[in-house]
């Protein structure tokens, strides 16, 4: 299937109607220019890909630009690790932040010094002022839905009294939460947001840029807008969840514009609808739970949604920008089934992958009239429908591995694989008919016997004449490449892990990884990391970025085939 990315503008469709809308009435001059604007605090997850392809699908699409903005105001949080990562993991999904050659990456710590002259400025106008009192009383006095908020008994000290105290904030005199800075607002708006929102508060922290030039640190509702207008952004697209700060975004940007630090038109916030998958979770905070108290081996986890993590699954860039096209970016925020981004996997790799036959469960077959100590050699498409891509060769030999489940000694009805006195074909090689099985005393099977027919070789004349119902791989055990695969199911066994108040914890699937010993085809041996493969009738595997060594690749199942192709054979 090709990929097809023209459905994408579809699907964005409100927010690009109204970038159209601005070009059309000349607002911007036709320019275009967003920003991916995460906060180094945590590794990028597949809901930031989600915004990471909308906003650098956009300004890709508009000619314009996308930012790459490390909103890092919050010191205890952030990290060179987390940054170094979240630069790593764009570029990954395919995106770059420059255009005619200058780099649009920008960090708020760049803006610490004009973010504390504005709030000079707001305080010297009369719309900010120091508040002394207690978080707590700070709290007790924001009122309800129903009933206004107190006003602060400081706030009116005057904006002499205010810019004294917020200089001597700044030089670290105070303690910290012994004074904040406030916007002075409306403490009786129906928006809680605008009742004297809280602009800086002291933190006597280092700061991994900045390192310890400061003890104030703005709040993100104060420097997120502003830094959006120092970098000249046109079209600011946020999650839902701000469309009740927007009107405060929108406040910081006016009476800075009305003071002359900004000239119209101002960057517009619009929302969008976060992006949820089903099975598994996109909290920061959880993630990091999961790392911290081991219930994943770290941020890179196959079953993690990071960014690393699908990666290491296995998942490619294009897949997860396919699946960011195919969810509609919307006003209501929805659960994505984690079957969509699988499908978008198997779609992009369907064409790509090379296919090999792996083993996973192994079983011996003994072809008994074989003659001992010989093989010859089979041979398969490197993909069926590209015959010009070549073909794979590999061993036939008396002694095969084959699936333990394509051997029944009494049959089930409908089962058209091994069993004693009935015919399949070993796909690629010969047709073979069964004759017994060897037990242990336990009586499990410990090896399959039959015979094959000479004269039944795939793509030979002969071939044609024998009518089997069942076709099952093989690998020959010698020549046979033994591997570490690793089969990995979802991390949680509900949809909405936690859903219902309960602790998402309780809704791990404790059975999400399995080791297993398989035998894949020779070839196998020479795959490099992160070569993604078809096994035949398993899924799609890639080997392991980390773990893998050369001439001994070890792979991860990323998804299983969408047929189920015991019944398609
Ligand atoms: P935090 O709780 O730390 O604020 P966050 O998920 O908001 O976490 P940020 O680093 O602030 O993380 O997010 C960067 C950008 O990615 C923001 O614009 C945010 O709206 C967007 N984003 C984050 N999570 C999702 C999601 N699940 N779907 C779509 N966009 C998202
Ligand atoms: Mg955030």
């Amino acid at each position: 299937m090709n990929i097809d990315r023209n459905d994408a503008p579809a699907l964005t469709s409100f927010i690009r109607n109204i970038i159209d809308e601005d070009n059309r009435a000349g607002k911007w001059s036709q320019r275009v220019e967003t920003r991916f604007p995460p906060e180094p605090n945590g590794y990028l997850h597949i809901g930031h890909a989600k915004s990471i392809c909308l906003n650098f699908g956009i300004a890709r699409d508009y000619g314009g630009v996308c930012h790459l903005r490390l909103d890092d105001t919050n010191p205890e949080k952030e990290s060179v690790e987390y940054v170094e990562s979240i630069i790593d993991g764009v570029k990954w999904l395919g995106f770059d932040w420059t255009k005619d050659g200058r780099e649009y990456l920008f960090y708020a710590s760049d803006y610490y010094d004009k973010l504390y002259e504005f709030a000079e400025l707001l305080i010297e106008r009369g719309q900010a002022y120091v508040d002394s009192q207690t978080a707590d009383e700070m709290r007790l006095t924001r009122g309800s839905a129903q009933e206004a908020g107190k006003k602060s008994p400081f706030r009116d000290r005057s904006p002499e009294a205010n810019l004294d105290l917020f200089r001597r904030m700044k030089a670290g005199e105070f303690k910290e939460g012994e004074h904040v800075l406030r916007a002075k607002i409306d403490m009786a708006s129906p928006n809680f947001n605008l009742r004297d929102p809280v602009i800086y508060r002291i933190r006597f922290a280092h700061h991994y840029r900045t390192g310890d030039t400061w003890c104030v640190y703005p709040m993100y509702d104060y420097s997120h807008c502003i830094s959006d207008a120092l970098e000249n952004i046109t079209h600011s697209l946020a999650t839902l969840e701000f469309e009740d700060h927007r009107p405060l975004y929108d406040w910081f940007l006016n009476q800075l514009t009305e003071d002359g630090k900004f000239t119209r038109p101002l960057p517009r916030q619009i929302e969008f609808s976060r992006l949820n998958l089903t099975y598994t979770i996109t909290s920061k905070r959880k993630l990091l739970q999961l790392v911290n108290e081991n219930h994943v081996e770290g941020w890179d986890d196959p079953r993690m949604p990071t960014i690393v993590g699908v990666r290491r699954r296995g998942f490619t860039p294009e897949s997860i920008r396919l699946m960011c096209d195919r969810v509609a970016v919307t006003k209501v925020d929805s659960w994505i089934d984690m079957s969509v981004l699988e499908g978008a996997l198997r779609d992009d790799l369907d064409e790509k992958a090379p296919r090999a036959i792996a083993v996973l469960d192994p079983l011996k077959l003994i072809v008994d009239n074989y003659p001992e100590g010989t093989s010859e050699t089979c041979s398969a498409p490197v993909h069926p429908h590209y015959p010009e891509r070549g073909a794979r060769e590999f061993p036939f030999s008396r002694e095969l591995w084959i699936e333990r489940e394509d051997f029944q000694e009494v049959p089930k009805k409908g089962y058209f694989r091994l069993f004693p006195g009935n015919k399949v074909r070993l796909k690629y090689g010969f047709v073979v008919e069964c004759t017994g099985a060897d037990k242990d005393e336990q009586g499990n099977v410990t090896a399959v016997h039959c015979n094959y027919f000479l004269d039944s070789r795939s793509g030979t004349e002969g071939a044609n004449a024998y009518k089997v119902k069942g076709t099952i791989h093989w690998v020959s055990a010698k020549g046979a490449y033994e591997a570490e695969v690793r089969l990995y199911e979802r991390l949680f066994k509900e949809p909405q892990p936690g859903a219902g108040g309960v602790e998402f914890l309780n809704d791990l699937n404790l059975a999400s990884k399995r080791v297993v010993r398989a035998y894949l085809e020779p070839a196998a041996r020479a795959a490099l990391r992160e070569d993604r493969i078809q096994f035949e009738r398993h899924g799609y595997f890639v080997a392991d970025r980390i773990d893998s060594q050369p001439g001994e690749p070890v792979f991860n199942r990323i998804v299983s085939l969408r047929d189920n192709w015991g019944k398609r054979h």
